[in-house]
């Protein structure tokens, strides 16, 4: 078994993942896995790093087949016995003009965004070494969406003692009440990606709950992070940042240092916490 550091990052073989990726190439002192749904897609990634001197390595992962995170888990636990850092930032998003039914486009945004992320983590957060970190990439579209729900479902969301049984069912709530079309009555608001980065916000901070209880000695950081608005194939050419400068923020909380004690359960941006 080797005992070199890991690194992890989901959906990179395009936009903000592939440019973690090169980031922690070059700074993480270990392996880093570049990881897609497509192989073929995800050795092209790497092909093009390596054009660049650099060595990432290749593992399929697809966040919706739970087939395939037991595979990259197995992976992980034989050639390392665990896991160091965690970046999970694969998502999608339907197009503002996109005319998929809203009940569609809920059901399908939540089931990558929230429940595959929520996938992963349930598998690879039982494998994580002492002093890793975990960074899950949410949105600020988390919080314009939690200040467009109702009060009840704010006091939900913000609750410090909602657990991740409580977050799922108000997540298949929501799918359930786009298809009933009841779900703006119910006081969600109208949008399925800032709905789904809700619930990856709120997850991160149940999470990190989870480490204080029962793992406070390993010192894990887990956050949510929000990259900026990034010039990629889901924002279009009018965001300000580059990938790179979208990169920032999910890579600072990936190689936070070893003797830092926070940030810890946190929504940050621009590498600042943010008020959930
Ligand atoms: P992107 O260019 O569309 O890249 C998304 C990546 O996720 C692609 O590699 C895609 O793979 C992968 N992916 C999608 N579904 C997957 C699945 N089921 N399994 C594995 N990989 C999957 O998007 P991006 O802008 O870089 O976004 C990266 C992260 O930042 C996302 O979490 C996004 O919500 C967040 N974010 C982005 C912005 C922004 O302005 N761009 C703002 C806030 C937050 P394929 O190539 O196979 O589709």
């Amino acid at each position: 078994m080797s005992s070199v550091p890991v690194a992890v990052v989901t959906g990179s073989n395009k936009g903000i993942g592939f440019e973690i990726v090169r980031a922690l190439c070059k700074r993480f002192p270990g392996d880093v896995y570049l990881t897609a749904r497509d192989p073929g897609r995800g050795q092209e990634a790497v092909a093009k790093l390596q054009e660049e001197g650099l060595h990432p390595l290749f593992h399929q992962l697809d966040i919706d087949d739970p087939q395939s995170i037991r595979a990259l888990r197995d992976f992980l636990k034989q050639k390392y016995g665990g896991l160091n850092v965690l970046v999970n930032n694969a998502a999608i998003a339907f197009k503002v003009n996109d005319q998929t039914p809203f009940a569609v486009q809920a059901e399908v945004t939540l089931k990558t965004n929230f429940f595959g992320t929520r996938n992963i983590c349930t598998e690879l957060l039982p494998i994580m070494k002492p002093y890793g970190k975990v960074v899950n990439v949410s949105s600020m579209a988390s919080s314009s969406a939690l200040g467009r729900c109702s009060q009840e479902l704010q006091k939900k969301f913000r609750s410090d003692t909602i657990t991740e049984e409580e977050l799922v069912e108000l997540m298949t709530k929501f799918v359930e009440d786009t298809k009933k079309n009841v779900h703006e009555k119910e006081g969600w608001p109208n949008t399925a990606y800032g709905v789904s980065k809700i619930g990856v916000t709120v997850l991160s901070r149940i999470q990190a709950r989870m480490f204080n209880e029962k793992r406070k000695g390993d010192h894990i950081l887990l956050n949510a992070c929000c990259p900026g608005w990034v010039r990629t194939d889901m924002a279009g050419p009018k965001a300000p940042k580059s990938p790179e400068e979208g990169a920032e923020t999910p890579v600072y909380l990936a190689l936070l240092p070893s003797d830092a004690d926070g940030p810890h359960g946190q929504f940050v941006s621009e590498k600042t916490v943010q008020t959930w």
